[in-house]
């Protein structure tokens, strides 16, 4: 297991530092984007790819839920302007994601990779992403495709709890923590989301057939794209990812 950082970078933007600085990860750098429906378990799956890859799990969610926890006076208007949208469930136009992913452009030239969850999550996000990058001069290792079938996803979601403190991902039966209602990292409090709320399930699900689906086949044209069955134990579905992932390494001249 590789030491986490605590993400300062990303989730505050600005000035902020990491706690921990970035060292490339023994082996190889990984830069992947983690795609799917809300509720496929990509959050699980990415902090323990995390946890083993060594690079950071950047999440746009978690970055407009951080900016949420800001006093009223702290947060810009179009910050203010975007959280109007996540509590109903829609996405944020692609202008203010664009503008929050482009301040903090050092995580993707990091040297310790990263993990994109939630972002892209439209093809001009995905054409946003890709220049960025080439600027950057850094290639991405693959898209990662998590798939199960719609309703077993919103059955999950209902029993999805995030952690208030470090934002760990929890199910009331599926990963459950070993106190309820309490942190197994850092002992906060466990939380359910407001997007996770039915009417805002719903709309979630709308915008995702409609905007994210067709990143597939923008990463299946680049030859990024790898479909992976996510099962119902989210440590399976690691053990599998990692496999795929060790193919995919294997199969590519450029191994960093
Ligand atoms: P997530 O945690 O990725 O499900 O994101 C929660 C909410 O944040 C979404 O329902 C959107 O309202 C907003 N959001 C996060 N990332 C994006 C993105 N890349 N584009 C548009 N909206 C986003």
């Amino acid at each position: 297991m590789i030491t986490k950082n605590d993400r300062a970078v990303w989730l505050k933007g600005g000035n902020a530092l990491c706690s921990v600085t970035p060292q490339p990860p023994p082996g190889k750098t990984w830069r992947l984007v983690l795609l799917g429906a809300p509720g496929v378990g990509k959050g699980t799956q990415a902090q323990l790819l995390s946890e083993h890859l060594g690079a950071c799990h950047l999440s746009t969610g978690d970055v407009f839920r951080a900016a949420k926890c800001l006093a009223d006076g702290e947060r810009s208007p179009a910050l203010d302007h975007a959280l109007g949208f996540m509590r109903r469930g829609e996405l944020v136009p692609d202008e203010i994601v664009l503008d929050m992913v482009g301040e903090r452009v050092c995580c993707l030239r990091c040297c310790g990779g990263f993990l994109l969850d939630g972002f892209p999550r439209t093809v001009a996000q995905a054409e946003a992403l890709e220049r960025l990058l080439q600027r950057e001069k850094v290639a991405l290792t693959a898209a990662l495709d998590f798939e199960l079938p719609i309703d077993e996803i919103v059955a999950r979601l209902g029993g999805r709890r995030t952690c208030s403190g470090c934002k760990a991902v929890f199910h009331v039966t599926g990963l459950p923590p070993r106190v309820e209602g309490v942190c197994d990292h850092c002992g906060g409090k466990l939380i359910q989301r407001e997007d996770d709320r039915p009417e805002a399930i719903r709309v979630r699900m709308e915008a995702y057939k409609k905007s994210t689906r067709p990143l597939m086949e923008f990463y299946q044209k680049r030859g990024l794209l790898v479909t992976i069955a996510a099962g119902k134990a989210p440590d399976e579905t690691f053990q599998r990812t990692m496999k795929i992932l060790n193919d995919v390494v294997a199969h590519s001249t450029n191994s960093r």
